[in-house]
């Protein structure tokens, strides 16, 4: 997966986004205000939705274990479920193509395009297709891709990519996108969601009218009946999978389910965890192609298995867990550090604490390599997770792998830049362990460092010139650039402790 080149030009905060650039992109981000406004709404909202939703289930706990048991069992058996999801499939009728990596997919769908004189493709919501580019690639070949999805179908008109897997334009205001759709589709002004909607169903269902190929991605293959489930709540896949003649289904190949009844549990959790629905609005569930005229469904149906790089996560019991995911987006939203900065700082498809694990397992370390670094490990993806994917214990494998160069790629800027950063904070780590462990130290510690601050403190905070002293001082600038320093309190805690033991002795005394 070649690293992305995006152009924010609506909210200008940010050009040629790469996953080498995350830092830079991260400060950019965060001094744009709108984008913050907009991100902190919608990750409250999800949040909320997603605790109310799986509270209302009594076996969520559960139901998580069971998923994550299901995913390792597939894992740890690929080759055999592949070999009989595409077996099945093929029985219905469906062919079956098996992708190396991005550029063998695109060339896959582009000669079935091909073959078929398509000039028009229909595309509904997929991860998969943005992965590997595939619209540029259609487009190389004359042939107009256009998104379905509300969100994928703003981010189009604005000409960027997704900011995050469920939501892909979360990032932008009403604001923004009326304004996009009074310059790109001739619209009267207005805010009214209603209006905003139905202009772009308008455009969307003449597109779907004249499509040669539907494109959609895939949420789970089941091996033992060779079904493809794809869900989603606004209409565009069932008209996208069932319109035109010709319908191509791209699937990363961790999707795999060994059975029929294991939807059960993951259409418990997926919905719950992305929109905290208990359903979403439609699941369609294909078997291979329609069988007989009045049947509904594709003439023609083509899955496209992609692998690139997923192979060699599956190698490593640490970096397999990677595979679980079943792209539900509940670690973006929960994740302190996605919630200020949004996807396109990641600059990559993938974005929030599964990005920052996938992403450089799939492009490589040594482009990737400032990204495991991109996470507080608070813990907060972990715990939201429906299949428990323990992204932290990933965050660090990964920057394990970086520092020990293990697959770091030999000369990478960013990756010196990444170990330089890690070896400032173990010594910093260091040093406050060696004093926290030696109680006089400390204590003599934090009155030097109530001396120094007499400088920089007026009334109780840090003053300006302070505030700019310390953003400016290596490599505290670092850690200040983002944050705001407190003052140190005026009496430790354990000065606070011996000033009440006195007083209580005093009051015994007397
Ligand atoms: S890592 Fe877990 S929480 Fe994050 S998108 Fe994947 S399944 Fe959802």
């Amino acid at each position: 997966m070649p690293e992305r080149q995006t152009e924010v030009c609506r909210t200008g905060f940010m050009n040629h986004l790469t996953t080498e650039t995350f830092d830079a992109n991260a400060r950019a981000a965060l001094a744009d205000v709108q984008l913050r406004g907009a991100l902190r709404k919608a990750t409250t909202l999800f949040g909320k939705h997603r605790l109310a939703a799986t509270r209302g289930l009594e076996n969520w706990e559960e139901l998580r274990t069971q998923a994550r048991a299901i995913k390792d069992e597939v894992l740890l058996h690929l080759d055999q479920y592949l070999a009989q999801f595409a077996g099945n499939a093929e029985k219905r009728g469906a062919q079956v193509h098996w992708a190396r990596d991005a550029a063998e997919a695109n060339q896959i769908v582009c000669r079935l395009a091909r073959e078929r004189n398509a000039r028009k493709v229909v595309k509904s919501k997929s991860m998969v297709t943005e992965e590997i580019h595939l619209n540029d690639a259609l487009q190389a070949e004359g042939i107009e891709a256009i998104e379905t999805d509300l969100g994928e179908y703003i981010i189009q008109l604005a000409g960027e990519t997704p900011s995050h897997i469920i939501a892909p334009a979360i990032h932008k205001t009403k604001k923004q996108i009326a304004e996009l759709f009074t310059a790109k589709l001739g619209i009267e002004p207005t805010d009214d969601v209603a209006q905003l909607t139905s202009a772009a169903r308008r455009v969307l269902r003449r597109r779907f009218a004249a499509a040669d190929i539907g494109i959609s991605g895939v949420n789970f293959g089941v091996a033992e009946t060779g079904t493809i489930l794809i869900l989603e709540n606004e209409g565009n896949i069932r008209l996208t999978t069932s319109l035109p003649k010709t319908h191509i289904a791209l699937m990363g190949i961790e999707k795999i389910l060994p059975r029929f009844a294991d939807l059960d549990v993951f259409l418990k959790l997926l919905p719950r965890s992305g929109t905290g629905q208990q359903l979403t609005t439609y699941q369609s569930l294909i078997t291979g192609t329609k069988q007989k005229p009045e049947d509904e469904g594709p003439e023609e149906l083509h899955i496209v298995l992609l692998d690139n790089g997923r192979s060699r996560m599956l190698a490593h019991p640490v970096t397999r867990q990677s595979l679980a995911c079943i792209r539900c987006g509940a670690c973006l939203n929960a994740c302190p550090v996605y919630q200020q900065i949004g996807g396109h700082a990641y600059g990559s498809v993938y974005a929030g604490p599964i990005g920052a694990v996938i992403t450089p397992q799939l492009i490589g370390l040594g482009k990737a390599a400032q990204l495991p670094y991109a996470s507080s490990l608070c813990g907060a993806c972990r715990e939201v997770c429906p299949v428990k994917i323990d992204i932290p214990e990933l965050l660090l494998y990964l920057r394990a792998e970086i520092t020990e160069g293990g697959r770091q790629e030999a000369g990478g800027r960013s990756s010196r830049q990444a170990v330089k950063q890690h070896i400032s904070e173990r010594l910093a780590f260091k040093i406050w362990a060696a004093v926290m462990a030696r109680p006089r130290l400390y204590e003599w510690s934090a009155r030097f460092g109530r001396g120094l601050q007499r400088f920089i403190v007026r009334d109780g905070t840090i003053g300006k010139v302070g505030a700019l002293l310390t953003r400016l001082a290596p490599p505290l600038g670092a850690w200040t650039s983002a944050r705001d320093l407190r003052p140190l309190a005026t009496r430790t805690f354990r000065e606070q402790w011996r000033g009440e033991l006195a007083n209580q002795n005093r009051e015994v005394k007397s």
